[in-house]
C-alpha cells in the first residue's frame, strides 16, 4: 500500500485510466472562490501524472480559457455551439491547453445565450451530457468549471457529473448559500442524475497567519467532516500571476507551494476514485 502511495503522482495510473472518464463539476454559486483556479491546477496536476484530462469552460466569462492563454474572444466555435442544434464536430472546438495530456473546450460570452435557447428544448438539462458522452472514453478526467450561479448551465454540469468538488474561500461568509447548493445537488440527484456524489470541499485562499482563516477551517471541518479534503490551498499572489501568464501554476512555477498543494489535492481525488 505504502509503496503504491509513493508512486502516485509520478506515474500513469493504470487503474484510473481504463474506461470512461470521471466527470467532475467544480461548483459554487459564489464568485471568486477559486473554481477556475482549481479546475486549471487540479487538471494540470492530474495531467502531469500521465492521466488524460479535459477541462470544460462552462462560464460565459471564459476565465478558464483565458487562464490557459486561449484568446477566447476571437473563437468562432465554442462550447456554446456544441450545446445547440446543428452542433459542429467536437474536434473543431477542442483545443490543446499547452499542458501535455490536457485539452480544453473553451467558451466565451456567446455561452450566455445558451441558457435562453436551452429553456425551450426537450431534455434541456442533458445538453452537456449529450456533448460529453461520446468523448468520455478519450479521457480519464473531465473537469467542468461552472459559472457562479445555480443556472441551467450549472444544472447541466451537475446532471452529467459523477462528482462535485466545491471550492470554498477561507472567509467568514464562505458557508453562506451553501445550503442552496447542496439542495440543488439533491434535487439533481433525485430527478436527473442518481449517481451524483459530493466528492469534497476544498478550502482555498487559506492564510495561516489569520486567526479567522483558522476559525473558518475548524467550523467547516466540524460541519463536513471527512467531506473536507485534507489539502488546503494557501492564499498567494502567484495564482493570479500564473493566470495572467496563461498557464497553470504547476507549469509556471512548478516548485511553488501552490503547485504542490494542487498536486496533493490531485492525489486525494485519485485515491477517491479507487475506493
Ligand atoms: P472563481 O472561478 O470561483 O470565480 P477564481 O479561481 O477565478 O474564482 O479566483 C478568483 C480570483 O482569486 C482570481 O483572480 C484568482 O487568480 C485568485 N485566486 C484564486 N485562488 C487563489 C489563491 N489560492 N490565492 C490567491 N489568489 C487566488
Ligand atoms: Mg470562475
Amino acid at each position: 500500500m505504502l509503496a503504491n502511495d509513493a508512486e502516485r503522482g509520478g506515474t500513469r495510473d493504470a487503474s484510473a485510466s481504463q474506461g470512461a472518464a470521471q466527470v467532475v463539476a467544480l461548483c459554487n454559486q459564489k464568485g471568486g472562490v477559486g473554481k477556475t483556479t482549481s479546475t486549471i491546477n487540479l487538471g494540470a496536476a492530474l495531467a502531469e501524472s500521465g492521466l488524460r484530462v479535459l477541462l470544460v469552460d462552462l462560464d460565459p466569462q471564459g476565465a478558464l480559457s483565458a487562464g490557459l492563454g486561449v484568446p477566447h474572444h476571437d473563437l468562432t466555435v465554442t462550447v456554446y455551439d456544441l450545446l445547440g442544434r446543428n452542433a459542429p464536430s467536437i474536434d473543431t472546438v477542442l483545443v490543446k491547453s499547452g499542458v501535455e495530456n490536457m485539452d480544453l473546450l473553451p467558451s466565451n460570452i456567446d455561452l450566455s445565450a445558451a441558457e435562453i435557447q436551452l429553456v425551450n428544448e426537450v431534455g434541456r438539462e442533458h445538453a452537456l451530457r449529450r456533448v460529453l458522452d461520446p468523448i468520455r472514453d478519450r479521457y480519464d478526467y473531465i473537469l467542468i468549471d461552472c459559472q457562479p450561479s445555480l443556472s441551467l448551465l450549472t444544472v447541466n454540469a451537475l446532471a452529467c457529473a459523477d462528482g462535485v468538488i466545491i471550492p470554498m474561500e477561507c472567509e467568514f461568509f464562505a458557508l453562506r448559500g451553501l445550503a442552496l447548493l447542496t439542495d440543488t445537488m439533491e434535487k439533481v440527484q433525485e430527478r436527473l442524475n442518481p449517481g451524483l456524489d459530493l466528492y469534497g470541499i476544498v478550502m482555498t485562499m487559506f492564510d495561516p497567519r489569520l486567526l479567522h482563516s483558522r476559525q473558518v477551517m475548524t467550523r467547516v471541518a466540524e460541519i463536513f467532516g471527512d467531506k473536507l479534503y485534507k489539502t488546503v490551498i494557501s492564499r498567494t499572489v502567484r495564482f493570479p500571476d500564473a493566470s495572467i501568464a496563461g498557464e497553470p501554476l504547476t507549469t509556471w512555477a512548478p516548485k511553488s507551494r501552490g503547485a504542490e498543494e494542487y498536486r496533493a489535492l490531485a492525489r486525494e481525488v485519485l485515491d477517491q476514485s479507487r475506493r
